[in-house]
């Protein structure tokens, strides 16, 4: 066996020399640095127990930090910040302790709602006591203001002081699909958009009603990302409007809300329509959360490789380094989110990407950046903090592309590109995948608008062309079904839960294909002066075109 294994790997390696030799592009150079064991070695010391869950100013987060410092040193990475690997970035930990029951008063009398089992609640004010005292509760639709699609769920209506009441997702899920952009989430669909917006209407607070299908994830991962404590960017802009709480309802307490108010489903049904017209429930809500609030600075990992020819123009990697830490225990006891795959697998893809990067007998003519973020989990904090106070010009920044979550099993045919027809970035993508003689798929979940849920985000907000792809779910000879089954299977059984684990079986054939392809794209930027761009009607487009 043993001597069969070798001679496969020689005819391997002369075959590799023999194309190197017809192939004088030497496209593969740096190919081969990545491999499956430094990929495994990273992940087992990153989602061990004793990183705790990597939270943001835990000892988890002291051990990770130094561990990334470590890396980035020992690969010979030029420190990102001035002569430090560290960009500082202040938060505030706000820790809300809700009284254990919501008061609810209705025309058909008064009942209680349960903290953490019907809603959960945060806030980000600092102020030591919040109250809901008796505010008027409105049903808001979608709670979306969009004038260019002829869209304003408050046009009716003034919630100034009040609760408002909405539903996730976009006009028109999974009722009608010729509005918005259809199965695709726009940000109007996200949650963050949800709070931003009923906090300009000048509401007090604002409650979503949780729907699996529409939220993209069970109400289990709202109670246990929201049960605890949460981080926000200690910027204290006066400027921007908050909400003194915001929180999601379950589904039931949702039902319960409009039985008592003498309404059915119908009336959700017609908040796909654009004549919908908020309503006032009758319903009135009391409720008490007490508010600690710690500022804190957490801390974001930059590393560089300084380009030959175009050493001020950027190339920006990014994975975030964090998870949620300890938190509540799962069936099996566990309390530990140890996030294997969110994001360990990233920040490892990200030390690869760093070493194969260095391993190039030519060095990249633009300067490529490795950046390893704090917070994600939180809201994308040190990727947002980054984007506002930028350690290189955004307008010299040419691309980023980010890793959250890579592929530890099998080879696909085929790669995910999350949020389609947005920039160039992707032609780039098309044509790396048929080097390795894959497609380049469509999201299977445009609905989750996973575009707007990691770092990329944050670049795309200020304008930079920014690339997020997921592993294919076309495994070879196995198909499609077979990777929706193993994409499902993680959704709903370790994402964002303590089963997120380090397992030794992993082969990561597929993640680094993936990471290959990844790194073909920001090596063929590197060596170009183009400037990839955002295609019309992209929502970025015009930001980028007033920083240029
Ligand atoms: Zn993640």
């Amino acid at each position: 066996m043993q001597k069969l294994i070798l001679s496969v790997c020689a005819i391997g390696l002369f075959v590799s020399i023999q194309s190197c030799k017809q192939n004088n592009t030497n496209d593969d150079d740096g190919l081969a640095s990545f491999n499956k064991d430094s990929m495994l070695a990273h992940i087992k010391m990153l989602a061990s127990d004793s990183f705790q869950g990597r939270r943001p100013f835990s000892l988890g987060e002291t051990r990770t930090v130094d561990y990334l410092q470590n890396q980035f040193k020992q690969m010979g990475l030029e420190a990102g910040n001035g002569e430090s690997y560290i960009q500082d970035v202040p938060l505030v930990e706000i820790t809300p302790k809700a009284d254990a029951v919501m008061k609810v008063q209705s025309a058909k009398g008064n009942f209680e709602l349960k903290n953490l089992t019907d809603f959960v609640v945060s806030t980000q004010i600092t102020d030591s006591l919040i109250s809901l005292n008796n505010e008027e509760v409105i049903f808001a639709g979608y709670g979306v203001v969009a004038p260019e699609y002829n869209w304003n769920d408050y046009a009716n209506i003034d919630v100034k002081g009040k609760i408002v009441l909405v539903l996730v997702n976009d006009p028109g899920f999974g009722v009608d699909t010729t509005i918005f952009k259809g199965k695709a989430m726009t940000y109007y669909g996200r949650w963050t958009y949800k709070y931003e917006e009923a906090a300009r209407q000048g509401a007090k607070a604002c409650f979503i009603i949780h729907n699996t299908e529409a939220a993209s994830y069970p109400f289990n991962v709202v109670q246990n990302s929201w049960g605890s404590s949460n981080l926000y960017l200690a910027s204290k802009d006066p400027s921007v409007k908050r909400l003194a709480l915001q929180g999601w309802v379950s589904a039931d307490a949702a039902k319960k809300l409009f039985a008592a108010a003498g309404k059915d489903t119908s009336l959700i049904v017609s908040a796909n329509k654009n004549t919908f017209k908020a309503v006032d429930l009758g319903e009135k809500f009391s409720l008490n959360v007490k508010v600690k609030s710690v500022f804190n600075t957490s801390h974001n990992i930059i590393g560089k490789i300084t380009g030959s020819k175009r050493p001020d123009e950027y190339i920006i990697y990014t994975a975030h380094w964090d998870h949620f830490g300890i938190g509540k225990k799962d069936e099996k006891g566990d309390s530990i989110y140890n996030g294997a795959l969110d994001n360990a697998s990233g920040t490892a893809g990200l030390l690869e990407m760093a070493r194969a990067f260095k391993s190039l007998k030519e060095k990249p003519e633009r300067t490529i950046i490795f950046l390893s973020v704090t917070a994600e989990e939180q809201g994308l904090l040190g990727s947002a903090y980054y984007a506002q106070h930028p350690i290189y010009p955004l307008a010299k920044t040419v691309a980023n592309i980010n890793m959250d979550g890579i592929n530890p099993g099998e080879k696909t045919n085929d790669i995910t590109i999350i949020g389609e027809d947005q920039n160039d970035l992707e032609g780039y993508l098309i044509e790396a995948a048929k080097k390795q003689n894959r497609y380049v798929s469509p999201e299977a979940h445009p609905e989750a608008g996973y575009y707007y849920r990691s770092d990329h985000f944050c670049f795309a907000k200020v304008g930079v062309p920014a690339l997020d792809c997921e592993s294919g779910i076309d495994v070879v000879g196995k198909g499609k079904d077979y990777g929706r089954k193993l994409d499902d299977d993680y959704t709903a059984n370790r994402y964002h839960r303590p089963a997120d684990e380090y397992n030794p079986a992993w082969t990561f054939e597929g993640g680094i294909q993936d990471l290959q392809l990844l790194f073909m794209v920001g090596k063929k930027i590197a060596n170009e002066s183009s400037w990839p761009k955002w295609k019309d009607g992209s929502e970025f487009k015009a930001i980028r075109e007033k920083t240029k």
